[in-house]
This record gives structure tokens, sequence and C-alpha cells, in this order.
């Protein structure tokens, strides 16, 4: 729940915005830079699951890279003052504008995705005169057991290099001039809260590596990528992900030699506590078998439970917790049917006017609003 003081601050302002939570922000990305130096790991920040200039400014400060899956994200990336040593470039589908863009920035490393897209970054490194460092993203085919739509690391999905293609691939590293391949490069999925399943992965790395170092290769970055989960049903339980022990895991299973160095990009981990969206109610609908809080707030500013059903906290947070429990589907404005953020929640009574927070929005939130129905502009506050 949110103090007095910051739930006051709320009441006069216009809804829906955004609210930051930066002490809360800063103590995260201090206990992942913690945890992971004292392993002597890399971190880069996914900023995919969240641009806002604020939120960038505070990671580069910590001291973390950026993972970028645009020509537009390695540009911010730049423009915010992350150092191009530390910004690697993901993405299925990098177009000859953004990879050429990426090679003048003289970006760490591009995340490569198939055998073509090799030859093509070899072909514009050589145009551009420069060398391009590459690590495959290899498809281990590790199951995530997350929902399907956010698994990534199956033979099925769309990303990656498929293990048939590798010697393909060294094929290509063998003769491309212009092409320096500085590791192997791995994302299974994200929302992953089963840690066996990170340990699969290591098992994983260990082999492919194996691989390429029996061909010649030497494998200097093992990126075993993102996807630590976290608890979306009790936010102030556990606001930080249990970093040591994600990065233990590491620790424990991944063969690593000397000097060899272990990356990871996290992206919802390090910003989805440190984020609500404040809404207000604007109806209350008493149906026959169900009754709907319509809210101020819909699927535009944040998509996730209308993409993937995902689930979000919802507090009222004009009313003291717990008094006079109803159950209501708490909907949106939007002209969807989807456009809910939960069915059958169960709140204290409420009225037009409630202030309502959904909880846990900092990641994948605002990064996807949408002017869908010309909405407007999303807001934000910031406590600091
Ligand atoms: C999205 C993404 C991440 C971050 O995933 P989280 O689940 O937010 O940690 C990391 N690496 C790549 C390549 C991604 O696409």
């Amino acid at each position: 729940m949110f103090s007095k003081d910051i739930s006051g601050r709320f009441e006069s302002e216009q809804t829906p915005f955004y609210h930051y939570d930066l002490p809360l922000l800063k103590q995260t990305l201090s206990e992942c830079a913690e945890a992971a130096a004292s392993y002597g790991f890399h971190v880069h920040y996914a900023m995919k699951a969240n641009f806002n200039s604020r939120i960038l400014q505070l990671v580069k400060d910590a001291g973390f890279g950026a993972d970028c899956v645009s020509g537009n994200e390695v540009n911010k990336a730049i423009e915010i003052g992350f150092s191009p040593e530390k910004v690697v470039f993901a993405g299925v589908g990098k177009s000859d504008r953004e990879i050429t863009e990426a090679l003048n920035h003289n970006i760490f490393c591009f995340n490569v995705e198939s055998v073509q897209e090799l030859e093509v970054i070899n072909d514009l490194a050589l145009k551009a005169g420069k060398k391009a460092r590459v690590a495959l993203r290899i498809n281990p085919n590790v199951d995530a057991h997350t929902h399907h739509n956010i698994t990534t690391g199956l033979a099925e999905n769309k990303f990656g290099i498929n293990q048939w293609e590798l010697p393909a691939c060294a094929e290509v590293l063998t003769h491309a001039k212009a092409l320096w391949l500085e590791g192997i490069h791995f994302h299974i999925g994200s929302q992953i809260t089963d840690l066996n399943v990170f340990k699969s992965l290591c098992v994983k790395v260990n082999e492919i590596k194996v691989w390429f170092e029996e061909r010649g290769f030497n494998i200097r970055v093992l990126n075993v990528g993102g996807g630590l989960g976290i608890d979306y049903y009790q936010p102030d339980v556990h606001s930080i992900a249990d970093f040591k022990g994600y990065f233990g895991i590491f620790n424990q299973f991944l063969e690593r030699k000397h000097g060899q160095e272990v990356h990871f990009e996290l992206g919802r981990a390090l910003v989805a506590a440190c984020g609500s969206l404040i809404s207000r109610v604007l109806y209350v609908k008493k149906g026959i078998k169900k009754n709907f809080l319509v809210l101020d707030a819909g699927m535009t500013e944040l998509m996730r439970p209308a993409l993937y059903q995902a689930y979000h906290k919802i507090e009222n947070i004009s009313k003291a917790e717990n008094e006079g429990l109803v159950r209501y589907d708490v909907v949106g404005p939007i002209c969807e049917s989807t456009d809910c953020f939960g069915k059958e929640v169960e709140l204290p009574e409420s009225e037009r006017g409630d202030l309502v927070a959904i909880r846990t929005a900092g990641a994948y939130g605002e990064v996807m609003a949408s002017r869908y129905n010309l909405r407007d502009e999303i807001r934000f506050l910031y406590s600091e």
C-alpha cells in the first residue's frame, strides 16, 4: 500500500498516470549490482521493459549496461550516456539502417539471430570499414515454464539460431572478414519463477560452449539473457527479486574458464515493482451476476492483461483495506472486451472518484501504451 503522504498527493492529480517509486528502484538496482559483483557478473538492462528517461538515467548511474532491441533503443541508450562498450543489440529483424547506425556507434556486441543476419552484418561492416563484434543467439530448446506468449527458447519460436544451424554459423564466421565472435547468447523467456529452468539453461550453455571451443573458437562471453520473474501477487512483501539466489544458480552450474565473462540482460526484475498505474473509478455498474468498476485507465495505458492475461494486484487506495469486500470485474473505457484488468477482484466497496492502483506495472507498462481510441498521452508522477 502507499503511504498517506503519497496517496494524498495522488488525490489532486489528473488521472490516469504512472507513479514511479524511485527510492525503491535505486534500492533494487543496488541490490542487483551488489549481487552480480559478488560473482564478477555483468548486467545489461533490457531497456524495452521501460525506456523512461528518468529510469534509464538511474540504471546508467548504477553502472549497468544497456540491452537494446531496436536501433532507436541503441541511439537512446547512447544519448542517455551509456558507454557504447556496454551496449548490446538483439532482435530477429534488425534493418540495414539499424545495423549501420549501431556499427557507427561502435557498440559492444550484436546478438545475432540467424545465419543470414551474420552475412548481412559482415557485408555492412565491410562497407563501413568496421569490425562487428557478434554473439550468436542460440535457441537452446529449454522450456521456460512460463506463459506461452512470453516463451522464447523453444525450437518452435521465431527467436535465435537452432542448434542444427551451428555448423553453418561456424562456416560463415571462419570466412567473414568483418566479424569477430565474442560469445554465445541465450534468452529463453520472461517472468520465469522456477529457478530449475535456469539450471537447465546452464547445462545447455556448457554443452554449446564446448561445441565451439572444440572447433577452435574462443568464447569470451557467455550471455544468458534475462527473464527472472517477480512476485506480482505480493508486491509489498517481495518488492525486490532474489538476485543473490538467481546469480548463485549460474555461479554454481555454469562452467567458466579463466577470463570468460558471464553477462545478463534483466528487464522486468529491475523495474516492474517501482511502477504503479494510478487511475480513478468513473462508474460502478451493478449487474445481475457481476459488478463492474469502470476505470479511467485501460489497455491503452497498461496492455499486459489484455495481451497475455497477466495478473496485476489491484488496490482501492481511497478506502481502508478489507472493509466490506465486494467482487468486481475491473475494466477500462476502451472499446474492446479484453480491456479488463481483473475479473472477480475483491475490493472494499468502491464508488465513483475512488483512486485505484494497479501495482507492479513498471515493466512492459508505459512502453506499451498506445493512442488507440485517440487517448491522451500517458502521464507520470515520481516519488524521489
Ligand atoms: C526482453 C528481453 C530481455 C529481458 O527480459 P526480462 O524478462 O524483462 O528480464 C532480455 N534479453 C532479450 C534478448 C530480450 O528480448
